[in-house]
């Protein structure tokens, strides 16, 4: 039987699985598995929100096995290190715990594989990130920084001071390197988290206790929307307290905080990197196929790599070109959902002996939510013949309504619907912030 095998359950790989597992596993045409290192899925652009605390990722993650089990396709937990394509291999790492191997390095055949492993933090070699700075790249890491923060709010909190006479120098001091969604988004929610914290009762602590610098190398924070929505963006940020500082380059981080390229210390007690990305070392001379220089698979239009045509590659971690001026697909979650739509086409042409489409991108804009306060982006199409700029109320649903959409590739739209029923109890139920 076919084997088809795709490795990576994020954005794309999982919905990718998913359909395959419905049209093909189901009907034992062809064996379809997906491997992934973790045992669970939550949609990346929500990883701020776990990291502030307003989203519980133990609730919202979905298990890979049970999903797997109801969709027709199996799932393999295990971290991809090599590729043979001689033999149609890929390798899994061994599993270890506490430094005893649990399980040995395995192999998984493959008659078609595709690559969906998305991609970590870029700190292009800035000294000291690496071990002082929280990369936001998975679940585990952004509740790592959950539970600093509330260590550091904690600290703060017992420690004796005087609401009648404040230091200027006596709060919980954060810092966030990017000015892309995920610093914007994180800085807007790390506000809503002082503040829920305030009406949980957590002595001493309230908004004004919180101080973020939100740093951006570039002239303007939200570089790929429109100048007026980052303009917006950034005056909502500086009238809740953020400290928005454009054209500055963070040369060292430390200890003690962010070194600039002008010698100021940017002070902080906690420091994220979000200010781009690459794919993994072990992508770089993945079974001689054509990377570049972020180590991301280069594709063709097809989706497929270069010299390969039995290996795909989608989202994050492929480099696909948009048109012939050299600009390729950008790094986002509509990419990798409609990547991972055109590789389920493909993949069908192919067993029908058709040839492959063209991969076409297509823009419909970006949102960038700042947690309750407000949401900004634009919205792109033809009816609109360009961009049009959203903001408040309809950006804010339009924002939710990219996440609707992944889960109702996952789940269709019924459970969907059960979904949100149990998130609007849950808002009732539980309490607004994770507080643990
Ligand atoms: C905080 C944050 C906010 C964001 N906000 C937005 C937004 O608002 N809008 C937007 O469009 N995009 C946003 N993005 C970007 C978006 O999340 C990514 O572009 C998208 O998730 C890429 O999808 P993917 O399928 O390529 O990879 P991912 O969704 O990252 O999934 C990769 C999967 O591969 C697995 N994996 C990784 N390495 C291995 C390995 N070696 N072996 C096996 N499995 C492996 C991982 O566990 C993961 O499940 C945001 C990103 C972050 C971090």
């Amino acid at each position: 039987m076919l084997k088809i095998v795709v490795v990576g359950g994020g954005a794309g790989g999982l919905e990718l699985a998913t359909k395959l597992g419905r049209k093909l596993g189901r009907k034992k045409k062809a064996e379809v598995t997906l491997v992934d290192r973790d045992r669970t899925h939550l949609w990346k652009p929500l990883l701020h929100e776990v990291a502030a605390g307003s989203m519980d990722s133990g609730i919202d993650a979905l298990s890979f096995r049970s999903h797997a089990s109801h969709c027709g396709f199996s799932y393999q937990k295990g971290e991809m290190c090599g590729l043979d394509r001689e033999n149609k291999e890929i390798h899994l790492a061994p599993i270890h715990e506490e430094g005893k191997e649990l399980v040995p390095e395995r192999t998984i055949r493959y008659d078609i594989l595709v690559m969906a492993i998305g991609s970590i933090s870029n700190d292009f070699g800035t000294k000291g990130v690496k071990d002082h700075c929280i990369f936001l790249d998975n679940p585990a890491r952004a509740h790592l920084f959950h539970q600093r923060l509330l260590n550091r709010f904690l600290q703060f909190s017992s420690q004796a001071v005087d609401p009648e006479h404040p230091r200027s120098d006596e709060k919980v001091r954060i810092a966030i390197v990017g000015g892309g969604a995920t610093g914007v988004e994180l800085s807007a929610e790390l506000h809503n988290a002082a503040e829920q914290l305030k009406a949980y009762g957590v002595p001493n602590v309230s908004n004004e206790c919180l101080a973020v610098t939100l740093v951006e190398a570039g002239p303007r924070i939200l570089p790929a929307l429109p100048e007026r929505i980052s303009g917006a963006a950034h005056n909502e940020l500086s009238k809740m307290g953020v400290d928005v500082r454009t054209a500055t380059m963070v040369t060292e981080a430390s200890t003690e905080g962010l070194m600039t390229q002008d010698g100021e210390l940017v002070r902080a007690d906690l420091m994220v990197w979000a200010a781009g990305i690459k794919c993994p070392d072990f992508m770089k001379e993945l079974g001689g196929l054509e990377t570049n220089r972020i180590n991301q698979l280069i594709v063709r239009k097809t989706l497929q790599t270069t010299n390969d045509d039995a290996v795909y590659a989608i989202g994050d971690c492929a480099s696909c070109p948009i048109d012939d001026s050299g600009k390729t697909v950008p790094p986002r979650a509509q990419s990798a959902h409609q990547m991972a739509s055109c590789v389920y086409e493909n993949i069908l042409a192919g067993i029908k002996g058709k040839q492959p489409k063209e991969y076409v991108y297509k823009d419909y804009g970006s949102l960038v939510s700042l947690s309750n306060y407000s949401t900004v982006g634009s919205l792109m199409g033809n009816l609109m013949r360009g961009s049009m700029k959203v903001e408040g109320r309809i950006a804010r649903v339009m924002y939710i309504s990219l996440y609707r959409m992944h889960q109702i590739a996952l789940f269709g739209y019924l459970k969907t619907g059960l979904i949100m029923l149990v998130g609007r109890l849950n808002q009732v139920l539980r309490p607004k912030l994770k507080l643990h």
